[in-house]
């Protein structure tokens, strides 16, 4: 491993799911801020993806990798230490939202393979990276997760089946009973809820739907990835240390807490 290093130096930042959509926004805001951006994502994409980010000037690496599966877990946290003897931020950003022809799948119609597929990705997941990350974290005494979570799992929700708004749901209780463990070893942890925000995940839904939502939105629009980004950026901040335990909602005010 790396010898430790200045806290002069940039932070280190792991974003998984970054091959596209939010976490590839969140990949080149970081970057932009000065991060050392590790991106991870299913998708052998990502490799181009971090190199476009490279040429662009930003210091962001690629490592393909499936978050459902613990061996490439424990490999994607030991590639982050072992190359930069750090990690500071990591933002649990990988999820599936999977549909019924374009609807949310009716809960007689979710086999528990299909429960168990995507609490892997949406909640064991994050709960795994956290539990690998957080004693590197401890060791630099600073530490920011970002968890996504959803609208769909802080509120009612007609479009996500019963086990995405399950596994957003519960990334909320995780990221509080992180927060409430590690604020005295210097990491926060907080999520973020975006409501419906334009990536290819929304894509797969009936056009008609996202319109009808977009329409009755205090904001008349859909979210953007930047929208989303500038919220986990916020939470990796500096300026974000006295925030722990909480969620930003990014939902043009369709959801008010
Ligand atoms: P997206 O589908 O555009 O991107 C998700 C990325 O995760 C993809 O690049 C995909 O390849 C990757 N991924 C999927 N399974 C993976 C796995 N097993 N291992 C590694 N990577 C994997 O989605 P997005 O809209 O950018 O969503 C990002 C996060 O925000 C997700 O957690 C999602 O649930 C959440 N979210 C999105 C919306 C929305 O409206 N788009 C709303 C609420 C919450």
């Amino acid at each position: 491993m790396n010898a430790r290093r200045k806290t002069s130096e940039p932070r280190v930042a792991l974003i998984t799911g970054a091959a596209r959509g939010i976490g590839l926004e969140t990949a080149q805001q970081l970057a932009d801020r000065g991060f050392t951006v590790m991106i991870s994502d299913i998708s052998d994409s990502v490799d181009a993806v971090a190199k476009t980010l490279r040429l662009e000037g930003g210091d962001v690496h690629g490592r393909v990798s499936d978050v459902s599966n613990a061996q490439e877990r424990g490999a994607l946290i030991s590639w982050v230490e072992e190359t930069y003897g750090r990690l500071d931020v990591l933002v649990n950003n990988a999820g599936i939202s999977p549909k019924e022809k374009g609807r949310r799948v009716p809960t007689e119609h979710t086999s528990l393979a299909d429960w168990t597929r995507v609490l892997n990705v949406n909640l064991n997941a994050p709960f795994d990276l956290c539990r690998l990350a957080l004693p590197i974290m401890r060791r630099g005494g600073w530490g920011r997760i970002v968890n996504l979570s959803s609208q769909a799992g802080r509120s009612r929700s007609s479009i996500t089946g019963i086990a995405y708004s399950s596994s957003k749901a519960g990334v909320l209780g995780l990221t509080r009973t992180i927060a409430e463990e590690e604020g005295q070893h210097g990491i926060t942890a907080n999520c973020v809820a975006p409501g419906r925000i334009a990536t290819q995940m929304i894509q797969d839904v009936d056009p008609q739907i996202n319109e009808t939502i977009r329409k009755g939105l205090p904001v008349r629009r859909l979210g953007t990835v930047q929208d989303v980004a500038a919220a986990i950026c916020f939470l990796a901040s500096e300026d974000a240390q006295f925030i722990t335990g909480t969620t930003i909602d990014v939902t043009g005010g369709g959801f008010m807490n």
